[in-house]
């Protein structure tokens, strides 16, 4: 049994909330030693330090908080997503509403509109988010 660094324990207080064994394979990674999961978890529990697995939003990193199951994101984040593609939507009707055609204010509102969809069907795609469509 190798003797434990400071630095193998801050990584225990570092990537607790991932599990033992992404601790393990940190630590491996890292420092090139091969700890026993069970050697971790006795170190863990004698520096007080929590093994126990925290969801983690992917967006904003927030750490414990409740993941939206459609969404894989936290409630503020998928929020966000939401607002950004109501936004887009917003823009697109007051053009309408503006009865406009043509003219550089429009052509202003679609440059921004093709560029928020742009942008949520990025957010759409990178956290499997339901289209506009599948939501109606
Ligand atoms: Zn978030």
């Amino acid at each position: 049994m190798s003797a434990w660094t400071t630095a193998q324990l801050d990584t225990i207080r570092e990537l607790g909330h991932q599990g033992v064994q992404a601790v393990h394979d940190a630590i491996l990674d890292r420092y090139g030693v091969d700890h026993t999961l069970h050697a971790i978890e006795a170190q863990a529990s004698r520096i007080h330090a929590s093994l126990k697995v925290l969801d983690e939003c992917p967006e904003c990193h927030a750490l414990g908080i409740r993941i939206n199951r459609q969404s894989g994101m936290c409630k503020r984040c998928t929020e966000a997503a939401h607002v950004a593609e109501e936004e887009a939507y917003s823009q697109l009707l007051e053009a309408e509403a503006a009865g406009c055609d043509s003219g550089p204010e429009y052509d202003e509102l679609h440059r921004r509109w093709a560029q928020l969809r742009q942008k949520n069907s990025r957010l759409m795609r990178k956290h499997g988010l339901k289209g506009k469509r599948e939501r109606l």
